[in-house]
């Protein structure tokens, strides 16, 4: 059990309270999925005007990061005339360098970007995704698969971030990648939870990744200087070469990092006897494609959310819940609700159950798989299985699947395409979201990961002739035992199970970059968390604590979470809902056990003035820039 003590707002921002009180209010007329009203702007700027804004507010952006080095090479860009999508871009590397356990190049996430001057949202898909010759039961008896070469995805970040800064960045990758260069070429002063989190069982699993991260045996002392000479190579090389110096062998020009990925991932873990490499080649190197997916968008109480679609369950497990909880007044405590009350919990946690059964069958890369997106989230499919839950009682048994497809449209896609190893609870050490808005407005919220703390625990890299190590500097991912681990059936559709391996296929995530509009479709916040299955419970939270709650940002990130990821009765939680809470969960047949849930970075837009704000959790080490400084 891990706790970690509520912090003080940092930033309170009560405008954010009113304003979703006053768009809640606004939005009540506008419920359903009926066209939205156009006066919604309208309604906005009263709300706004009357606002008594406090707090600090910023006009030339503003970045959100769990670490404070990676909120500065942020900053910098934008500082240096960078719009948001190159800071994005250079946080994603300088991340790399300064929270390795959590994310880099050697895996992939989800950017979630919204650009002003067109009022699009999409995102970049940068998940990995299996080779070629991958198998449905590749991972079966395999001991420790998360520990093994044959868990290793194709890696997405590095085409994919290459491919948001030609299309939508302003500085070159060469520039954006300055920061993170320089603080692993220099090195940078270990965090407090870079020390924390830096030596562990994973992160041993090689000599090399247990030289770095248990240097002489033991953790690396807070403070102490963390150097990666390896990793500023690398990156060097794709400063100098662009994406394709990742993605192909190249010796003539020095670009070798695809031989230490492909040698890297034939890692076959020599404490288990029976360990299996992956069987990635060249080919699978070279042909990965980034792909840019249309969110799934739903209205709750009026505003516009926008989550991640499919191969993500995030956005169609999220908005599904909200959806069963819309017909609740769960801000009202006259009525029993209000934030940490049983009666709030208790509808939360049914609608958990139901949407993260429906996840467990229907959801995959709907490259490969018929996900029913659009009967998932049909007001009558919705309606009827959201019946189940009533307040004052625990839904018994725990539930089975729906059948969507009669509500659904035959070949939906959820998006356009233009171009059961469930990950761990808690906050813990793996994957980070971050946020960014800049000054011409437009945000990214981007969630990023390599799947486990420390992914395989083994750095990209191969043997020279002469026996010594050429190291790359940077993690492999374990992203692919976010698949089924063994062969499954849709009981409903007879074929394999949606979320199996196949080649190509990209694994099921839970990852939920979100963002959320006016009800004229202006947008207001950007925000996500990583966190495995509970990531999108913590947008649910979130979501819930701003607009039934009303809370002011900072205040929706600090407040006490609850999550269950699966159909059982068991509650995770963290501390500081009332003794009387629990006990009545407990009445209900609930059981809870206590943990810290989630990371969330978010930034906030006024709509109406333009004035720009963010928000970090202090579960991890979240750190917010404002600019002008
Ligand atoms: N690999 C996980 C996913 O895509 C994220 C890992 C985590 O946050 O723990 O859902």
């Amino acid at each position: 059990m891990t706790t970690t003590p509520r912090p003080p707002a940092l930033r309170p921002l009560r405008w954010a309270a009113l304003l979703a009180c006053a768009l809640g209010a606004a939005a009540h007329a506008d419920e359903g999925d009926r066209p939205l009203r156009s006066d919604g702007v309208a309604a906005t700027s009263a709300a706004v005007r009357s606002a008594p804004w406090s707090g600090p507010a910023y006009r030339r952006g503003v970045v959100a990061v769990a670490n404070p080095y990676g909120a500065e090479a942020g900053a910098q860009i934008l500082e240096r005339g960078g719009n948001a999508i190159d800071a994005a871009v250079a946080i994603a590397y300088a991340l790399n360098v300064v929270e390795p356990q959590s994310a880099g190049i050697g895996g992939g996430g989800f950017m979630m970007i919204h650009l002003a001057a067109t009022g699009e949202t999409f995102a970049i898909d940068t998940r990995e995704t299996a080779p070629a010759a991958a198998t449905p039961d590749m991972f079966v008896g395999v001991p420790s698969a998360s520990l093994q070469g044959v868990a290793v995805g194709v890696p997405g970040m590095v085409r994919g971030t290459a491919l948001a800064l030609e299309r939508y960045g302003q500085l070159p990758l060469r520039r954006v990648l300055q920061p993170a260069i320089r603080l692993a070429d220099e090195g940078f002063a270990a965090t407090p939870r870079y020390a924390a989190v830096s030596c562990n069982s994973r992160s041993q699993n090689s000599p090399e990744a247990a030289a770095f991260f248990c240097p002489g045996g033991a953790a690396p002392v807070a403070g102490s200087l963390v150097q990666n000479k390896p990793l500023a190579e690398t990156l060097r090389l794709i400063a100098r070469h662009g994406a394709d110096c990742f993605y192909k062998y190249m010796p003539d020009k020095g670009c070798d990092i695809a031989k230490g990925i492909v040698e890297g991932q034939k890692f076959n873990r020599p404490q288990a006897p029976g360990g299996k490499g992956g069987s990635m080649d060249y080919a699978d190197l070279e042909g990965y494609v980034p792909a840019i997916r249309a969110p799934i968008e739903a209205s709750y109480r009026g505003f516009r959310i926008k989550a991640m679609a499919p191969p993500s369950s995030g956005a169609l497990t999220m908005l599904q819940m909200l959806k069963f909880l819309e017909r609740f007044p769960l801000g009202d405590a006259t009525q029993g609700y209000g934030f940490g009350s049983v009666k709030t919990i208790n509808v939360m946690a049914d609608a958990m159950r139901l949407a993260f059964a429906d996840r467990s069958i229907w959801m995959g890369d709907s490259d490969f798989v018929p996900v029913p997106a659009k009967g998932l989230l049909d007001p009558t499919y919705v309606g009827q299985r959201g019946a189940a839950i009533v307040p004052g009682t625990r839904l018994t048994p725990n539930p089975v699947p729906g059948d969507p497809r009669p509500f659904d449209v035959a070949g939906f896609q959820p998006g356009p395409r233009f171009a059961s190893a469930e990950p761990v609870q808690g906050p813990g050490e793996t994957t980070t979201h971050f946020s960014v808005i800049d000054r011409h407005g437009n945000m990214v919220s981007y969630t990023n990961t390599i799947e486990s703390s420390h992914g395989i625990g083994v750095f990209a890299g191969y043997t020279n002739a002469d026996g010594s190590f050429r190291n790359h500097g940077f993690l492999l991912n374990n992203e692919l035992t976010d698949f089924n681990l063994a062969p499954t059936t849709n009981t409903f559709t007879g074929t394999p199970g949606f979320n199996d391996v196949q080649p190509r296929k990209r694994p099921r995530s839970s990852m939920t970059p979100a963002m959320i509009f006016t009800p004229g479709g202006r947008p207001l916040v950007a925000y996500g968390s990583p966190g495995g299955a509970t990531i999108i419970n913590s947008v649910l939270n979130v979501t819930l604590n701003l607009i039934d709650h009303k809370m002011p940002i900072q205040d929706a990130i600090n407040a006490p979470r609850v999550s269950i990821t699966g159909t059982g009765s068991g509650i995770s939680l963290e501390n500081g809902f009332p003794a009387a809470t629990l006990e009545g969960l407990l009445a209900l047949g609930y059981t809870y056990s206590v943990t810290d849930i989630g990371s969330v970075q978010a930034v906030l837009v006024n709509p109406v003035t333009g004035a720009q704000y963010g928000a970090a959790d202090a579960r991890r080490e979240g750190t917010v820039i404002g600019l002008p400084r």
